[in-house]
């Protein structure tokens, strides 16, 4: 995410980062590298330059600040100018009502009814809400089939009338059963088209004007760049929407529309989304955007996933085990579907410091555990609760059972072997060598 921008942003503090202090002729030559990283990354120019203006406004007037180098001072100029330009604060969210009614709107193909499948999961198991999820997409079946898939997948009920070609009616009907059913969170997926679209438009302003949105989301996909940008501003002179939701983050976004949609329609972002599994979704908080975009990572976010997959009494029995050297293979299998549910793995992995820009260029799939797991799944139960009586021709049989050969197979049982002694050797420790991420 934001990979080139994050590089050209680095680059453009090299040439300030050996001064002494801050110049005039220093400053400008940072300042203008800084603004063709933004205008490369698809910032709208004014944007880009009114934000380099700022900037050099700003260490001009710090330039008699004597402790911090003028490099340390520049980053963190940009960083809090980004964190500005983004929104500031956490925007709020409001799905309060009887019940509060979520009205989804946006371009067909942007995300729309992935986002509401997520948020749906979100609200329910974030935040102990009921939703209804409705598919108010008249023009095309596979919509509802589509959200109707994904209501299964989450255990959240969709409302749709396949044969009703009136949005409103649906969406009226929708709030009507919600309250019916004690479902305190309603959430319409409207119908988008590939453009704007005057009918499209009447359509969500209808649907609005009939059901009264506590929050009306505008979503849209992140690579469209500027071009995301203009269809928030259409969307928002006709809907007055109260949030922006920026999907496909997890693509190779260049960062224009993260960048300048709240410049520009002056509405927050509320939500990003990046993958299409359904427990991702993450609230938007400018200043962990702008660390990443920076390079500094964002550990806050990881951890706060690791702590969403986080199960109090099973860590309790893995630090148990641990503690015995009791630790076996379906632990370790238990510990990667874990880890796999946080998300993409190099989404992952590049929200430690530094690491984003290491694996930039190197393919880190989801499937990066098959071998593992496979090999796993070839031991029988016995083997797997008993790793050491894994000998040679159980090796073997492993091997073949798996699809790998011995050699990855020994590789693996010497990294078991490894990580086990690594456990012991941390049960000796002084404050009993707690694991990082397993509390107790
Ligand atoms: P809608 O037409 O606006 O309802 O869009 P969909 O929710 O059907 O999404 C369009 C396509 O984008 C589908 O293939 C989704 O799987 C995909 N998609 C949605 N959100 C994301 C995301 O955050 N990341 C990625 N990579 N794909 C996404």
């Amino acid at each position: 995410m934001f990979e080139s921008l994050s590089e050209k942003l680095e680059s453009a503090f090299k040439q300030i980062k050996g001064e002494g202090r801050i110049t005039e002729l220093n400053i400008a030559a940072t300042v203008k590298e800084i603004r063709r990283a933004l205008v490369d990354a698809d910032v709208n120019y004014k944007i880009a330059k009114e934000f380099t203006d700022t900037v050099k406004d700003k260490a001009m007037g710090e330039k008699v600040l004597t402790a911090v180098s003028p490099g340390q001072l520049m980053v963190k100029i940009v960083k809090d100018e980004l964190v500005t330009l983004m929104g500031g604060e956490e925007a709020v969210f409001n799905a309060k009502g009887n019940p509060a009614v979520i009205l989804i709107a946006g371009l067909q193909g942007s995300g729309k009814t992935t986002f509401s499948g997520k948020l749906a999961n979100f609200l329910k198991n974030k935040k102990g809400l009921s939703p209804l999820l409705v598919a108010a997409d008249i023009y095309r079946p596979a919509a509802i089939d589509q959200l109707k898939v994904l209501g299964g997948q989450i255990g959240v009920d969709v409302f749709s009338e396949p044969e009703n070609k009136d949005a409103v009616d649906i969406a009226r009907k929708a709030v009507a059963q919600a309250r019916s059913l004690n479902k305190n969170v309603v959430i319409i997926d409207t119908a988008g088209r590939l453009a704007i679209d005057e009918a499209m438009m009447n359509e969500v302003a209808n649907v609005k004007a009939a059901v009264n949105p506590q929050e009306i989301l505008f979503v849209v996909d992140s690579m469209t760049g500027q071009d995301a940008v203009n269809t928030a501003r259409a969307f928002n002179e006709r809907l007055d929407f109260s949030g922006v939701v920026l999907t496909k983050l997890d693509g190779d976004t260049r960062g224009g529309a993260a960048l300048s949609i709240k410049y520009v329609v002056k509405k927050p972002i509320k939500f990003v989304s990046s993958g299409e599994k359904l427990d991702t979704l993450d609230v938007f908080y400018p200043e962990r955007m702008a660390q990443r975009i920076l390079g500094m990572g964002d550990i806050t976010t990881l951890v706060e996933r690791a702590q969403a997959q986080f199960d109090e009494a099973e860590a309790k029995k893995l630090e148990k085990k641990i503690r015995k050297n009791q630790f076996d293979f379906s632990d370790f299998k238990q510990q990667l579907e874990q880890i796999k549910k946080m998300g993409n793995i190099k989404d992952l992995l590049a929200m430690i410091p530094g690491v984003g820009k290491a694996i930039k260029d190197i393919d880190i799939s989801d499937d990066a555990f098959k071998g593992i797991e496979a090999m796993i799944n070839s031991m029988t139960p016995f083997e797997r609760a008993n790793p050491d009586v894994i000998d040679g021709s159980r090796r073997k049989r492993i091997a073949s059972g798996s699809g790998k050969d011995l050699n990855e197979v020994n590789a693996f049982m010497k990294q078991f072997e490894q990580m086990k002694d690594m456990m012991k050797m941390m049960n000796k420790m002084p404050m009993g060598g707690k694991m990082p991420g397993m509390g107790g």
